[in-house]
């Protein structure tokens, strides 16, 4: 049987608006083929980035319309496999990113990327840790650009959704509309200059729908550790409710009080940016799985 390969189907905002490139039923595996953020407009060094087409920058493949998937349920990712392809791109831009007030000129590094290393330079290669920075569902209310993270998902440029990971999202409309692009080969929490190491990739994932699992925020777990995921308009708002989601996630797995599960997290529990960079502001509350196995 061949999986089903989700490519040239691009969206620049999630919307319940935007026509399935595909339908799917509830625990099919498929493939995305993504573009890199600035959509292969990019290919030398020396391409002047003013020039490129604002318009059509962080793309997402999809969307993809899953079968039995209706409002208030969960809508369960696990990534696979992320393959990536053999040239990253990043850049500095003038007041972009920050330390944006220093740059006063622009440049663009292209990268190899092979044997699972990226050679930065002569002197230093880092090590591959794909990622997906773009990955969500149709929002509630109206088209949110995909450059934006909100509760639907979108830019959240979190390093852990990664290989090996299930990330759950909140289904708000028939179908759900799953896309994804903008993976890096590997980017470091916080995002600082607002690019990772950007590349094309080919993304596996398996999606199944979780009937009446509402959640309100989405969700992600690995092998060691249960996140939750906020974006808002400062990190003061997005620690506040990430923090605040957990906190209830744990009253309810492990009868807590809201004391004891603040103790609980304030002991063992991790709070971590993902990205700073974006339209909005993205962290992640991590709870250790030996303390919390699961989140649903
Ligand atoms: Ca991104
Ligand atoms: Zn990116």
């Amino acid at each position: 049987m061949t999986m089903k390969t989700i490519q040239d189907k691009l969206i620049y905002s999630m919307d319940a608006a935007n026509e399935p490139a595909a339908v799917i039923s509830s625990g099919d595996t498929i493939c995305f083929k993504t573009n890199d953020c600035f959509n292969c407009q990019l290919r030398s060094e020396s391409d002047p980035i003013g020039e490129m087409d604002w318009d059509h920058i962080n793309p997402a493949t999809g969307p993809v319309f899953v079968e039995g998937a209706h409002p208030g349920d969960a809508l369960q990712v696990e990534i696979l496999d992320i393959e990536t392809d053999s040239c990253g791109i990043m850049c500095a831009m003038p007041d972009n990113g920050i330390l944006g007030d220093l740059v006063t000129e622009e440049s663009i590094r292209l990268l190899n990327v092979a044997d699972g290393k990226v050679h930065f330079n002569d002197k230093i290669t880092l090590d591959c840790d794909p990622m997906i920075g773009v990955i969500g569902v149709a929002p509630a209310v109206g088209a949110i650009s995909c450059g934006t993270p909100d509760t639907h998902g979108g830019n959240m440029d979190n390093t852990r959704i990664r290989k090996g990971a299930i990330l759950y999202l909140p289904v708000f409309h028939e179908g759900a509309l799953l896309a994804m692009g903008d993976v890096h080969a590997v980017m470091g929490d916080g995002e600082i200059m607002v690019t990772g190491v950007e590349i094309n990739a080919h993304i596996t994932v398996r999606v199944t729908v979780l009937p009446e699992h509402a959640v309100s925020t989405p969700l992600l777990m690995d092998k060691d550790f249960c996140y939750v995921i906020s974006s808002d308009e400062n990190l003061e708002k997005a620690i506040y409710n990430a923090t605040l989601t957990m906190n209830k996630i744990v009253r309810d797995r492990l009868s807590m009080s809201l004391n004891d599960a603040g103790m609980l997290m304030s002991a063992a529990g991790h709070l971590k940016i993902c990205q700073v960079v974006d339209p909005k502001r993205t962290v992640t509350f991590a709870m250790p799985r030996k303390i919390l196995p699961s989140l649903l």
